[in-house]
């Protein structure tokens, strides 16, 4: 059984085909069978550019051609997962929309299951990224947490009784666009002082200036540059508020960070945790770590979804 997974971002798109055939080929499992979604075995990962001119062509074609792939390793696909960004509605298969790759109420789900002609399923990519965390990486056995993302943006996933929450319309986890200075920097939604404006990956860079990225405004504030230091100290403060909100609000057992900037390591997770302690008075904080799958999460997540289609036919 060789399953499809696609995550679709605002410049790239990542893929891997997952089945049982490693697991054969290392005589690890030999005649067991795949049994729980983590005992499939990535097979080939494949990245390409999101196609900003047609992205939905774009996913179709590479999703056609990952099918073409797995035919030519012999292991013909049986299903696919697509997890989308932006506002996805995962009940109806549609990719409501994205200011990003400017999509709008796209039926993702019928065109790509016309395409391939196999069974599909449509996950909107943090929560789906949630998921792979949930089953494959840091919050196994964790049941009720938060995975958060931080990258360009900034969301999170609401996982409960190990799924992700996607909300009445798909708009949940959108803490990015939590006020944790009100007044503050403008934001891309038209509000101010929204979390992501402040901590994202694209927001460090942007406060800091002078062209340097977040992860080197990371390591220069370690080295103890002043203004290194500022941008990022003012991110951990309102990823610690809009943090401190969350747990108020939903108890969660653990955070997990993921995106790009959780490769900061011991230089997020540290002084995320002691400023959550700082901020929460009458509770302690809950587990910060980071992402086991980093920025495979959503790629698994989308083969989980897959593997999930064939389990409830
Ligand atoms: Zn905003």
């Amino acid at each position: 059984m060789t399953l499809i997974g696609l995550d679709v971002g605002g410049t790239t798109m990542k893929a891997a085909l997952v089945g049982e055939g490693a697991l054969v080929r290392e005589g690890a499992r030999v005649g067991e069978g795949a049994r729980a979604d983590g005992d499939l075995q990535v097979l080939a990962s494949e990245s390409r550019p999101t196609d900003r001119a047609d992205p939905v062509g774009g996913v179709l074609d590479f999703a056609a051609h990952l099918a073409a792939r797995a035919a030519s390793l012999g292991s013909p696909a049986r299903a696919a997962g697509i997890a989308l960004l932006g506002i996805v509605d995962e009940a109806t298969g549609t990719a409501v929309h994205s200011a990003n790759v400017g999509w709008r109420d796209v039926p993702i789900l019928r065109l790509a299951r016309e395409r391939l002609g196999i069974p599909v399923a449509i996950g909107h990519d943090v929560r789906t990224g949630g998921l792979a965390e949930a089953v494959l990486g840091a919050g196994r056995g964790a049941g009720d947490f938060v995975f958060v993302a931080v990258g360009t943006g900034i969301a999170a996933a609401l996982i409960l009784n190990g799924a992700p929450y996607p909300g009445t319309v798909g708009w949940s986890g959108e803490i990015g666009h939590v006020v944790v200075r009100p007044g503050g920097e403008p934001c891309a939604c038209g509000n101010r002082g929204c979390l992501e404006t402040y901590a994202s990956a694209a927001a460090i860079a942007r406060r800091h200036g002078e062209g340097v990225p977040a992860e080197e405004v990371v390591a220069r504030a370690r080295r103890g540059e002043e203004k290194a230091g500022r941008v990022w100290s003012e991110a951990l403060d309102c990823l610690a508020d809009g943090l401190a909100a969350t747990t108020l609000l939903l108890d969660p057992g653990l955070v997990v960070m993921g995106g790009g900037l959780a490769r900061a390591g011991d230089a997020l997770l540290g002084p995320l945790e002691s400023r959550l302690t700082a901020r929460l008075k009458f509770r302690d904080p809950p587990r910060v770590l980071r992402t086991q799958l980093d920025d495979q999460a959503a790629v698994r997540g989308a083969t989980i979804l897959a593997r999930r289609l064939l389990d409830d036919a």
